[in-house]
């Protein structure tokens, strides 16, 4: 076996969560390495949507002419992460959020000054600000809203210009990257975390931190046994992620005592266009509504997935379709249309009337340009006309050139729970005492999430808390 490898600081994971430890630990004056078992920097951080949370009055915000406060930011995710979100890394998260865009930007992080102004998944546009459900109700009624959801300047997926820029201020800042290194145990002295065994390139190999270990190793939804013991919702069901969210990170810290928090909290996606949807309706198998379809996806797929009869439909008249135009459409086509509504619900398996009633009852809605039960924003109002037609939500879609990666009944997620830390990234035991030497972040953590999601709070809190365990390895003295 060769000789140890030794550091001041050693981060596991390379991706959004790895990349700001790693950065702002090395900017602090620590040498940085950064063991990753693919063959290059990225994971999940880098196919995704890229669309980070940020607000409180952001220069991008500013720009497009939002006024932003971080009560107001943190008022809205308290409302929309919750309930048992962490208030404490959520308050941090909201306080500390502009200071977090400037640290972005400053390392090489672009984002346009201009909104997309429509409900979506991911914008096909370039625009560097999206709504996230801020301006839907019932989140009207708890802040002021203005658009936090920020992106970088290329369509659909922007988490690879994220990670572009990150690694590379990474590199800028000193740190040496190890890839097809896989961590497989932490390495325990006098109770104290002093680095990691590790496979790389079929050779065992000892990594020594003389000020902290930060495992950044991403979630668990690739492990099937760790599903069925904290988040069975997400058993079977399409995985948002790069394949190598198994948990390994989260393992390794159990195996010398760290505790778990909200390992149950998942984010759930269905393969539904919400550009499609706003235009008309969502139902459930029985033909009911049951959200208002201008909100955040994820908060409309989380509300069917747990609580409503399968399967969900979109329905809409012709109008609705025409009005999105095609590159919008993500391969979306009707599954079902009819000139007749009674005909239509028959031919989805709903009962005698259902859809009929629940049409008739939102147009007369329409008309008076008040959504009675889901108050969506009368700019999405209008009543449905024939012909009319319906969409398997479950036959999928495909945004940009990608496949959704959903299962059979449309569905795809990725885990939210983890280890339990402090704001500082310290892992802490059951008995909530931080283990001397390991820190963590990213969704190898419990972050700000309770039992809700919104798009952007992932890469969001894996960046905001990545920096700061960092920068409390970095500072931390033997
Ligand atoms: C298609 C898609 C779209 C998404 N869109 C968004 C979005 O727009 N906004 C948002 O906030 N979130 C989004 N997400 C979720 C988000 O990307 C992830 O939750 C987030 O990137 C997790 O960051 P992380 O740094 O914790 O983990 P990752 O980015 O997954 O990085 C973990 C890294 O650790 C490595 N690793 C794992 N185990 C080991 C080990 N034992 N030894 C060495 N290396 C190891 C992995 O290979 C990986 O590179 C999306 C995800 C996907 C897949």
């Amino acid at each position: 076996m060769p000789g140890p490898v030794a550091c001041d600081v050693l981060v596991v994971g390379f991706g959004c969560a790895g990349a700001t430890a790693a950065i702002e630990a090395a900017e602090a004056g620590a040498e940085v390495v950064v063991l990753e078992r693919a063959s290059a920097p990225g994971g999940s951080s880098a196919l995704s949507g890229g669309e980070i949370y940020l607000g409180g009055g952001t220069p991008v915000q500013e720009a497009c002419g939002f006024r932003d406060s971080p009560a107001a930011m943190l008022a809205f995710l308290t409302a929309a992460l919750g309930p048992h979100a962490d208030a404490e890394k959520l308050r941090h998260y909201c306080e500390g959020s502009v200071e977090h865009f400037d640290w972005l930007v400053a390392h090489g992080v672009t984002f346009k000054p201009s909104l997309y102004d429509a409900p979506t998944w991911m914008p096909a546009t370039d625009d560097g600000l999206m709504w996230l459900g801020e301006n839907s109700w019932p989140f009207t009624d708890v802040a002021d809203p203005a658009p936090r959801g920020h992106r970088g300047p290329v369509p659909y997926y922007a988490g690879k210009v994220l990670m572009d820029a990150l690694v590379a201020a990474a590199a800028a800042a000193g740190v040496v990257t190890h890839t097809d290194t896989r961590a497989t145990e932490l390495v325990v002295e006098d109770g104290v975390v002093v680095g990691v065994r590790a496979r790389r390139f079929g050779d065992d190999v000892e990594y020594r931190a003389s000020r902290g270990v930060v495992l950044t190793t991403g979630g668990f939804v690739d492990n099937e046994q760790m599903l069925s013991e904290h988040a069975p919702a997400l058993l079977g069901r399409g995985k948002v992620s790069d394949g190598l969210d198994d948990g390994s990170g989260i393992a390794m810290a159990l195996e010398v005592g760290a505790a778990t928090r909200r390992m149950h909290a998942h984010e759930t996606a269905l393969t539904y266009l919400p550009a499609l949807a706003v235009r008309g309706l969502v139902v459930n198998g029985l033909g009911q509504r049951f959200v208002n379809e201008d909100t955040y996806p994820g908060i409309v797929s989380h509300r069917a997935v747990e609580a409503q009869p399968p399967p969900y439909w979109v329905v809409v008249d012709e109008t609705a379709f025409e009005e999105v135009p095609e590159r919008e459409r993500w391969g979306v086509r009707p599954t079902h249309a009819a000139e007749d509504l009674d005909e239509l619900g028959a031919e989805l398996g709903m009962p005698d009337g259902a859809l009929s009633a629940t049409v008739a009852a939102y147009n007369r809605d329409a008309e008076r340009g008040e959504d009675t039960w889901f108050h969506k924003d009368p700019r999405w109002l209008r009543p449905l006309r024939a012909p009319y037609a319906a969409i398997d939500v479950a036959a999928g879609f495909h945004p940009g050139d990608r496949d959704s990666g959903a299962s059979g009944d449309g569905v795809a997620g990725f885990t939210l729970g983890g280890l339990h830390t402090t704001p500082d990234g310290e892992v802490l035991t059951w008995a909530g005492r931080p283990i001397p030497g390991l820190y963590a972040a990213g969704r190898s953590t419990s972050g700000i999430h309770g039992d809700g999601y919104i798009s952007g709070t992932s890469l969001g809190d894996g960046t905001f808390f990545g920096r700061r365990a960092g920068r409390a390895a970095a500072g931390a003295s033997r």
